[in-house]
């Protein structure tokens, strides 16, 4: 049982996932939450805010060349976006997937932009592709304090570990 809650405890690791304004103003937020939730990952984090444009440009640095640059730093910092740090067993990864693509054309039904969006530029939610961005993307958007740790009850239920 030690060696599972190790294993369990190096496996937990944390995503930041953003629900964009579009996905905010067309009420998506509970139905985006739930996805997270009833799959079994731990909200850890969550804020509403409007990001400035500079913040939205340190957010998207890794896209800075790209044409879509501008309008999509510019469409960031347009409304509230709700930000929020998952936790759980390989979320990162798994988070991404509930995404589903960066097109929502080319996302497969079931996935939140599959079900929830139709073009690029308006594809509701933001999640990060891997630990390093992860931990940036947290960094930027939360204060260590904002960070809840906590168990959950359903823990030993989920992973079968306490
Ligand atoms: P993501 O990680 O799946 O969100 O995709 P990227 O990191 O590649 O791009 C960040 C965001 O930029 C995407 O979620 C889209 O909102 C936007 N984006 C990406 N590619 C395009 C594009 O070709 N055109 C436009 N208008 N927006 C794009
Ligand atoms: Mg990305």
């Amino acid at each position: 049982m030690v060696q599972e809650q190790e294993a369990h405890a190096a496996q937990t690791e944390r995503t930041f996932i953003a629900i964009k304004p579009d996905g905010v103003q067309r009420g998506l937020i509970a139905d985006i939450i739930s996805r997270f939730e009833r799959k079994g990952f731990k909200l850890v984090a969550i804020k509403i805010m409007v990001p400035s444009k500079e913040f939205a440009q340190k957010h998207y640095h890794d896209l800075k060349d790209r044409p879509f640059f501008n309008g999509l730093c510019q469409f960031l910092s347009s409304g509230p976006v709700v930000a929020m740090v998952w936790e759980g067993e390989g979320v990162i990864k798994y988070g991404r997937k509930l995404i589903g693509s960066t097109d929502p054309q080319r996302s497969e039904p079931g996935t939140i932009r599959g079900d929830l969006a139709v073009v690029v530029g308006r594809n509701i939610i933001h999640g990060s592709d891997g630990p390093g961005t992860a931990k940036d993307e947290i960094n930027l958007w939360f204060k260590p304090v904002e960070l809840v740790n906590y168990k959950s009850n359903d823990e030993k239920w989920i992973y079968g570990v306490n």
